[in-house]
């Protein structure tokens, strides 16, 4: 199994590789050069197994000989265990053909713990094998820095560097990050959005001499490994539904475009998935894309969906890759153009994309009315960016096929904005009741490459 970049000018690698890298070294994204099926038996046959069980039979064509049955079942295994539900993405039910993945229940609340404490355990295990250590250095909107910090904190061969929005991130969120106490974990309060927090990443990855020097490794949706982690509750939830005897659609909170290309991912490897919705907030330039066949940057205006204040959905180039039939030097030319601003998808690329993806937006008015809408018909308590996915959903539902709907976060992980829709305020699982009362470690930094990367060096030097 070897992974080719979108880019198309970078060395092929093994999955542990393309794990360890992160961004592919001419700037493009690792995806698998060929992608692995399951029949319908396959697929049936993982009816009724554990979520462990089905991970390991969706995962495992894509490690190649990267991991033994046994190592990977034992990373699989303790990636999960401290999640806090034991069917780890239970369903339920919101209408008659409507239902809610829950994804929440893992340490940090958010979907995001599903592929982080993955990849956590993965790294462990392939850096002992290989006696290094790394500079983990991971950009977020919010749920991928608690849930990068929670997985690899008090790790040995890891330094975890996370580069958080300063002021745009909720109170949750940023005590999440910043109240960890291990000499391993540093968070990093930018000066700017988290457009620019992806820009520094990048420009770090793009400068060899640091990349090498400190052994840079990224765990933002650009690692693979993250996106096939996700991969699986597509296939989990699915037959829980009745696949592959039936169709499901799903609909996605959708800013960097990792969750969606999951499911992208699942129905190439032959899950039957009738449609499969984007739904962003009103930073809609996915929509918008999906509406015009143009992509082009508007700037982002914060909202109640903090998690999804993207413009640069990383994870699109992924699926543009496949859209223009693996045409690396057209992939380029299209990030080239996006550079300055913008750039149009041929008519063919467009004509697949919309084949393949269904798109909607909710506008701040619209996400609150349906929380507080969800939450009188239903009783069920919605974070707003389940809720703009809900909104979406809604507008797609079909009598013959079910609609599962991602619901990405825990409602507590926004109170403010729950609050304000219902008019209570939703409660912070136990373990994380003190969160508010713990001290607070944080730095404020610069939106300046070098001024960071001198940080991140003399914070690995004291160590
Ligand atoms: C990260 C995140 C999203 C968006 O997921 P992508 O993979 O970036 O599209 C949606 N909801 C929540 C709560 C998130 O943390």
């Amino acid at each position: 199994m070897k992974y080719i970049s979108t880019r198309g000018n970078a060395p092929e690698l093994s999955f542990a590789e393309a794990m360890l890298t992160g961004l592919a070294r001419d700037g493009g994204l690792y995806v698998p050069k060929k992608i692995p099926t399951m029949s319908q038996d396959d697929i049936a046959a993982l009816a009724g197994q554990s979520y462990e069980d089905i991970a390991f039979h969706v995962m495992k064509p894509f490690i190649g000989d990267c991991f033994t049955d046994e190592e990977f079942k034992g990373i699989i295994a303790r990636a999960y265990e401290g999640f806090r539900h034991t069917a780890r993405a239970p369903l339920v039910q919101m209408g008659p053909n409507h239902y809610l993945l829950e994804l929440f229940h893992g340490p940090t609340l958010a979907f995001k713990d599903f592929a982080m404490q993955l990849i956590g355990q993965l790294f462990q295990f392939e850096l002992e094998r290989r006696k290094e250590r790394v500079t983990i250095v991971g950009a977020t909107s919010g749920d991928t820095g608690s849930a990068a910090i929670e997985a690899f904190r008090g790790l040995e061969n890891v330094d975890v560097f996370i580069l958080f929005p300063h002021g745009r991130v909720s109170d949750i969120q940023r005590k999440q990050m910043t109240t960890p106490d291990d000499a391993n974990v540093h968070a990093l309060a930018l000066e700017g959005d988290f457009d620019d927090c992806q820009a520094r990443l990048k420009d770090m990855f793009n400068d060899f001499d640091f990349r090498d020097g400190v052994k840079l490794a990224g765990v933002n949706s650009i690692n693979w490994a993250r996106v096939l982690a996700q991969v699986v509750y597509y296939f989990s939830s699915a037959v829980s539904l009745g696949a592959p005897h039936r169709k499901v659609s799903f609909t996605v909170p959708t800013g960097n475009f990792g969750d969606i290309f999951a499911g992208f991912i699942a129905k190439q490897m032959g899950l039957p998935i009738d449609r499969l919705v984007i739904a962003t907030n009103q930073n809609d330039i996915l929509h918008r894309t999906m509406e015009t066949g143009a992509c082009t940057k508007a700037g982002v205006t914060p909202s109640i969906s903090p998690s999804m204040d993207i413009q640069v959905s990383s994870n699109f180039e992924r699926a543009l890759f496949f859209a223009y039939e693996k045409d690396g030097d057209a992939v380029s030319k299209l990030m080239e153009d996006f550079a300055d601003g913008s750039f149009t998808i041929s008519q063919g690329a467009m004509e697949w994309l919309r084949e393949q993806f269904d798109s909607g937006r909710a506008s701040e008015e619209e996400t609150k009315a349906t929380i507080t809408s969800e939450y009188a018909t239903t009783g069920e308590v919605l974070c707003p960016h389940t809720a703009v996915a809900v909104k979406v959903a809604n507008e797609n539902l079909s009598t013959e096929t079910p609609m599962i709907t991602l619901a990405t976060a825990h409602p507590a992980k926004f109170p403010d904005a729950v609050e304000e829709a219902m008019g209570a305020r939703p409660v912070l699982p136990p373990h994380m009741a003190d969160l508010m009362e713990r001290e607070e470690r944080q730095c404020k930094v610069p939106n300046q490459l070098a001024l960071l990367e001198t940080i991140i060096k003399d914070r690995i030097a004291a160590r």
